[in-house]
C-alpha cells in the first residue's frame, strides 16, 4: 500500500519533471529564434559603413563618411508614380517636412546629421539613392533644385553602450 503509493508518487513527480523540461526546451527554442531574428536583422547590412550604422543604447555621433547630396520635392517633377505623399516608409509628408532619403542598407527612422541641411530621420528611397547617395527633402521643387548637388560629411546618432 504505502509502497504503490510511493511509486505514484514517484510517477507523478517524473512527470512533473518532464512537463516542466519540455516547457523550458520549448522556451529556450523560442528565445534562440529570437535571437536568430535579431541576429539576422542586425547582420542584414552588408558593407562595414551600414553596419556601423546598426542601432545599438547612449546616443554616439559617429561619421559616415562623406556623401554625394542631392535634394527632391514631393512633387511629379522628382517622385513621378510615387508622388502619394507618403514616403516609402509610410509616412505623410507634410509641409515643412526634414527627411531624407537613403540607401535601403541604412535603416528607416536613423537619424541622420546632415550640415546645412539639419538632424532628420531616414524617410524614404529612391531608385538612385545608392550606397554614398542621399536626397533630402524640400516642399518646394525650387527649394530642391537651389540645393543643388553637395558633398557633405554625414553623421548619424546610434545608440551605444
Ligand atoms: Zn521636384
Amino acid at each position: 500500500m504505502n509502497n504503490s503509493k510511493r511509486n505514484a508518487i514517484a510517477f507523478l513527480m517524473c512527470l512533473a519533471v518532464s512537463v516542466l523540461v519540455f516547457y523550458a526546451i520549448d522556451k529556450i527554442e523560442k528565445l534562440n529564434s529570437i535571437l536568430e531574428i535579431t541576429d539576422t536583422k542586425s547582420n542584414q547590412p552588408s558593407d562595414a559603413e551600414a553596419e556601423s550604422v546598426t542601432p545599438s543604447s547612449v546616443p554616439i555621433r559617429r561619421s559616415l563618411g562623406i556623401y554625394i547630396v542631392t535634394a527632391y520635392c514631393p512633387n511629379e517633377c522628382c517622385c513621378g508614380d510615387y508622388a502619394d505623399g507618403i514616403t516609402a516608409s509610410g509616412h505623410k509628408i507634410i509641409e515643412g517636412d526634414k527627411f531624407c532619403a537613403t540607401d535601403p542598407r541604412i535603416t528607416f527612422h536613423l537619424k541622420l546629421d546632415i550640415e546645412e541641411y539639419g538632424i532628420v530621420q531616414i524617410e524614404d528611397r529612391g531608385g538612385k539613392i545608392k550606397g554614398n547617395k542621399i536626397d533630402v527633402f524640400f516642399w518646394t521643387h525650387e527649394e530642391a533644385l537651389e540645393w543643388g548637388v553637395q558633398e557633405i560629411e554625414i553623421f548619424c546618432w546610434v545608440q551605444g553602450e
